[in-house]
């Protein structure tokens, strides 16, 4: 079993250690050290990286049969065979893992202080850290209040413990969690005369070093509070950002930081009242034009046929302009929409002769491709690409069998 080196010291990040075995699997190669202050992936936390003599060490785990610290490495392990090796951590990595983890004790203690809920899990990744509390909800002075309590602690700049203890020991001493094991020696955090828990993980030695404990986002689900938050170096780029973003809201809304709510509120209000404007003004078009329509249409058997092919950039809906058609009496319309997914929609007035489902067939048979249907009153359908000309041809040839359909 490999001795774990972090147990005791969090802030090495360099040191020599003998080759014990290496282990390839699935043409990936783990080397096996004697003594490693890298922290493989468990409790919630991710393994450090780093290099093992020039290698990257690209994940590191345990081998639950012994214990084996397993280094991942990107190399062949030639340059390696035998003897010793320089390892270096990757330290603001590893830094950024043992403010989260700190950082999330003193949250965790300052919730069931100020609220009295239990932590029940922790997450720590590269885009997010959690921890999920036994409530379902919290109001949010609740919230405020255990955030106040943490950083408080933070700047108290309290020493972390690490002591070692047996289970025997550790249920006298009423710690926040005990772990699910059952004999051997266990691992204490003790942040004095705060919190006090069985961890394995990596932690700064004073609660200073956290930097800042800033929750960002509550979620309620299945009855408990998922709380994201963030420490350190993460909560200062975090703020950054978000600074930059106000920044640029700022300039962009010639407004002040204080103001911008409420300008971003009367802008959506605005712009729900355009848009209702434009679906007024949209209507009234339509029926202009199909008036339009209507009035240059041809006059075939005592019935008006309205034949027109619009552009995709004309945004015509042929659903509207076709019902506006056909509710005048003796009307055909034979509508078309060019474009990469052309459009057809053919509909008479109920007086009106002709079959709308046939016809639109046969169009869609001269198109090539695509597919629709429909009644004899109403059809539509399309698919294939077809500019203007190419639908102004085929509703011409439509226009013939309409003829047809009314002599007949
Ligand atoms: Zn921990």
């Amino acid at each position: 079993m490999s001795e774990r080196l972090y147990y005791q010291d969090a802030y090495a990040v360099r040191f020599t250690a003998v080759i014990t075995e290496l282990v390839r699997e699935n043409g990936r190669l783990a080397i096996v050290l004697d003594r490693s202050y890298f922290y493989p992936t468990s409790g919630g936390q991710p393994a450090d990286r780093g290099v093992i003599n020039d290698m990257p060490a690209l994940d590191v785990t345990v081998r639950p049969e012994d214990g084996a610290v397993l280094h991942w490495v990107d190399g062949d392990g030639r340059e390696i065979e035998t003897g010793a090796v320089t390892a270096v951590i990757d330290w603001p990595r590893r830094f950024d893992h043992m403010q989260h983890h700190t950082g999330q004790h003193i949250l965790s203690q300052a919730f069931i202080r100020t609220a009295q809920a239990q932590t029940v899990s922790f997450h720590l990744s590269d885009d997010t850290v959690t921890i999920d509390l036994d409530v379902p909800d919290l109001t949010p002075e609740q919230v405020r209040q255990a955030e106040r309590l943490a950083n408080q602690i933070v700047w108290e700049n309290r020493p972390v413990h690490i002591r070692m203890a047996t289970l025997e020991e550790a249920r006298q001493m009423s710690l926040r969690k005990l772990p699910p094991v059952k004999n051997g020696q266990l691992r204490l955090i003790d942040i004095e005369n705060f919190d006090l828990t069985a961890c394995g993980g990596t932690h700064v030695a004073r609660t200073g070093g956290v930097g800042l404990i800033k929750i960002t986002r509550l979620e309620r689900r299945r009855g408990q509070l998922r709380v994201e938050f963030r420490c350190g170096g993460r909560a200062l780029a975090d703020y950054g950002r978000k600074n930059e973003t106000v920044a640029r809201l700022v300039a962009d809304l010639t407004t002040g930081q204080a103001e911008l709510v409420t300008a971003v509120a009367s802008l959506q209000t605005e712009n729900k009242e355009a848009s209702r404007t434009i679906k007024k003004l949209r209507a009234a078009l339509l029926q202009v034009e199909a008036k339009r329509l209507l009035a240059a249409g041809q006059k075939m058997g005592g019935f008006t046929v309205v034949t027109r092919v619009f552009d995709a950039e004309d945004g015509a809906n042929l659903r509207v302009l076709g019902a506006q058609l056909s509710q005048k009496p003796g009307v055909v319309a034979l509508l078309g929409l060019a474009g990469s997914k052309s459009q057809l929609l053919f509909c008479r007035s109920d007086d009106a002769p002709g079959e709308m489902d046939k016809l639109l067939q046969a169009a869609l048979q001269a198109l090539g491709r695509g597919g629709g249907g429909g009644s004899p009153q109403m059809a539509q359908g399309g698919g294939a690409a077809a500019d203007n000309g190419r639908l102004r041809q085929i509703l011409s040839q439509i226009e013939q069998q309409l003829r047809q359909q009314i002599a007949g």
